[in-house]
Formats: C-alpha cells, sequence, structure tokens
C-alpha cells in the first residue's frame, strides 16, 4: 500500500528544511543556536501591506480569487515588470501562484514530458532539480566554479544544450552564490539561446531588489526581446516585501504557456489566498522606501560579514554581489580534526559540525551542487551574526 510516485520517491527531501528541524530539535533540548540558514529576510512585512490584508478581511474580500489571480493583481504585476524591468507584457500573460515556488512547479509540470531535460546551472536553488525530478523531467547540472564567478558562461550553456532540453533555470541574484549576471553576460547567454529555439528559459528573480554597490538588475527578457515568447519571468513578494509567509509568487510569459499554468492550477489549489493578493497589490502598488532600506541593511551586513569570515584561516569568501546569503570556500578545512575528534571530511560534515560543536546552523555547499562550501545566511541581526563568527572562529581555532 506505501509505494510512492515513482518520480516524488526519486527526490530528496529539502536540505535546508533538513537543517532548520536539526536545530529546532537543538533548541527544544535547550542549546542557544545561532541559525545562519534562514532563507527569509527578518525583518516585519511594512506597516501598509499588513493594513491592507486586514481591511481585505474586513470588506468581506473573503472568497476565492479568479484562479490566475485578482484582475488588480495581475495589472500591478504587468505594470511592475513595464516600469521596472522594461519588459512589454499584459495582464493576461501573468499569473499569480502560491509563492515563486509554485511559479516554478507549475511551469515546470505543465511542460516537461518524459526525457525532456532542463539545463541547471550549478550551483543552484536546492529545489530546481528535485522539481523537475518530480516533474517527470531530468536535471542536467551544469558546474560553475569559482573561476567564473558561479555563473553560466556561454560555452558551457552551448555544450550543455541537446534536441531534448526543454528548459533553461536562471537565478540572479543568485541562491545560494549571490552573484548577479550582469547586461553583457545576459547578451552572451542569449545569442546561444537564440540558436536553439526548442529551449524555453525561466528567469527566477525573486532576489531582484538585493543587488548591492549600486549595481543596476537586468533581466532576460528585457536584454532579449526576441526571445520574449520563450521566456518566463518569476518573481514574488516573499524576499523584497518581507512577505515569505504570505505565499504570493508571480510569473510573466507566453500565453500558451500561462493559459497551462493557469489549468493546472484550477485543478490544484484554486489559486492564491484572496488576502494574501490584496496586500500584494497594497506592496507592489505602494511605497518602495522599505526596499531600499532593507538593501542597504543587508549591504552593510554583508560587508560586516565577509570581512569577519575571510579573517578565519581556511575560509574564504568573494563579496557577493546581490541577496542575503555568503557562499564561502572551505576547501582547507576538510581532513582537518574537530576539538571533539570528528574528521571533517566534506562540506556535509563542516555543517554538522558546526552545529553539534559551535552551535552555528549553515547549509553545506553540496546541497546546492558545488562543493566544499558552506552557505551562510545574513538575513539576521548585527549582534548574533557577530557571535555566530565568533563562534566559527572558535570552532577553527579548536581545530587539533
Ligand atoms: N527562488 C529562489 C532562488 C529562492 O531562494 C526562493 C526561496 O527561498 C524562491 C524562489 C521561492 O520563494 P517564494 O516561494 O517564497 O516566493
Amino acid at each position: 500500500a506505501q509505494r510512492l510516485n515513482r518520480f516524488l520517491a526519486g527526490a530528496k527531501s529539502s536540505a535546508t528544511y533538513a537543517i532548520m528541524d536539526r536545530v529546532a530539535q537543538k533548541r527544544a533540548v535547550g542549546d542557544k543556536v545561532i541559525s545562519l540558514s534562514a532563507g527569509e529576510p527578518d525583518f516585519g512585512t511594512p506597516a501598509h501591506i499588513r493594513s491592507a490584508a486586514i481591511s481585505a478581511i474586513q470588506s468581506g474580500y473573503t472568497r476565492y480569487s479568479q484562479v490566475a489571480g485578482l484582475r488588480p493583481l495581475r495589472e500591478a504585476i504587468a505594470e511592475k515588470f513595464q516600469v521596472e524591468n522594461g519588459i512589454q507584457t499584459d495582464w493576461r500573460n501573468t499569473i499569480v501562484c502560491n509563492g515563486g515556488k509554485q511559479v516554478i512547479f507549475n511551469a515546470l509540470a505543465s511542460t516537461l514530458n518524459e526525457a525532456d531535460e532542463v539545463i541547471v546551472p550549478a550551483p543552484y536553488w536546492v529545489s530546481y532539480p528535485e522539481m523537475v525530478q518530480v516533474c517527470g523531467g531530468t536535471p542536467i547540472l551544469v558546474q560553475c566554479d569559482a573561476g567564473s564567478s558561479f555563473k553560466l558562461t556561454p560555452q558551457a550553456l552551448e555544450k550543455a544544450i541537446t534536441e531534448r532540453t526543454r528548459w533553461l533555470i536562471l537565478n540572479s541574484p543568485s541562491n545560494p552564490s549571490g552573484a548577479v549576471y550582469s547586461e553583457d553576460e545576459l547578451r552572451a547567454l542569449a545569442t546561444v539561446l537564440m540558436r536553439h529555439p526548442q529551449v524555453l528559459i525561466l528567469s527566477d528573480d525573486i532576489y531582484e531588489h538585493l543587488v548591492f554597490d549600486d549595481k543596476a538588475f537586468f533581466t532576460l527578457a528585457q536584454i532579449a526581446p526576441q526571445l520574449h515568447d520563450r521566456i518566463l519571468t518569476m518573481n514574488g513578494v516573499s524576499k523584497a516585501y518581507a512577505m515569505t509567509g504570505w505565499r504570493i509568487g508571480f510569473g510573466a510569459g507566453p500565453a500558451w504557456l500561462i493559459n497551462a499554468m493557469e489549468k493546472l492550477q484550477g485543478q490544484q489549489t484554486s489559486g492564491a489566498c484572496t488576502i494574501s493578493q490584496y496586500a500584494a497589490i497594497a506592496a507592489l502598488a505602494g511605497p518602495k522606501d522599505f526596499i531600499h532600506q532593507s538593501r542597504d541593511v543587508f549591504q552593510q551586513r554583508r560587508d560586516n560579514l565577509v570581512g569577519y569570515i575571510n579573517q578565519i584561516p581556511g575560509l574564504q569568501c568573494d563579496i557577493p554581489s546581490g541577496a542575503f546569503y555568503g557562499f564561502i570556500a572551505c576547501r582547507d578545512w576538510i581532513g582537518r580534526t574537530t576539538r571533539s575528534g570528528t574528521v571533517l571530511k566534506s562540506d556535509d560534515h563542516v555543517v554538522s559540525a558546526l552545529l553539534d560543536e559551535a552551535n552555528v546552523a549553515t547549509v553545506h555547499g553540496s546541497a546546492f551542487g558545488l562543493g566544499p562550501y558552506i552557505r551562510i545566511s545574513y538575513a539576521l541581526d548585527d549582534a548574533p551574526l557577530v557571535d555566530a563568527c565568533e563562534a566559527i572562529s572558535k570552532f577553527r581555532q579548536a581545530f587539533v
């Protein structure tokens, strides 16, 4: 009776959730763990957005919405894509889902058939290959190491494409590396993609507003309007407006794809939470100061964190251009022995030992397809961030 769907059976559970579970278990027995594994801003949702949700409830907007989303939200999304990203789109070409995650899932589930390949540059967000697997496709992992600043090069893309390639997934700024593609880098990838009309492109722009050092953000549909009909641009309110729990993500793409995703969603969730959709309208249409303030806070934390980490012998972190993660090379720690006698054979062991012996939670790079690295999230206050760095430093000093 306990026979699972074979695609699901072949997929892994989320590595980041597994770490969060271990943190919860340790905290339950009284350990004071500092978690650097969070994938969400530590700020509260801005007051005007919360108020919009409360007034939606009080106004009785508590029924089902249209499957693809409330029309005023879809209009606000189309406007956002046009004004902020220079993507010419119409509200009919947009869809609202339960988080950006479900936009990606719906797109893959609507289009993948067995033997279809999806190119996933590594390091990647943990969910991409597993979603591809669950949807019956084959993830094609392309290693993009520090030598290419963790970014996909046109040569590596060209080499990975076959006639079975259905999708390329791009994520900029990247979780876990913080890498941001420049306009020129996207243009070079677009040139390759022009030669392969069978390939659709999913652009995961969820960290769009967390680009530092006054760098500009670019997305493929803006750079390569010739590819417009093959691109699904995905974004959402989770990271930009500190709204992870509201579960609102959205996408814009060709009508055939949006219609297929809507058909799937109609048999699945009936659409995103109506109240959250009203909150998302307030977010997209409202003031943008929160975005700028939180970006400045993250940039300051990034500078402090990277400065500290690079002073710890054997750890090396390039300055990430975006998102709120540091992707730290820990090659020199591999093979070393901790105070309690644990031999660090891989980045997985490093993460486990840091949690057990230093009470600091991180995530191993190999979970993101590239080791030996550890990913640190700096979505937490300065004081615990410094405490965590000190604990990591002491952990290193105690190597035998
Ligand atoms: N894409 C990336 C790269 C992410 O890191 C996340 C969340 O961690 C998501 C998409 C999904 O965001 P949400 O479903 O909260 O909108």
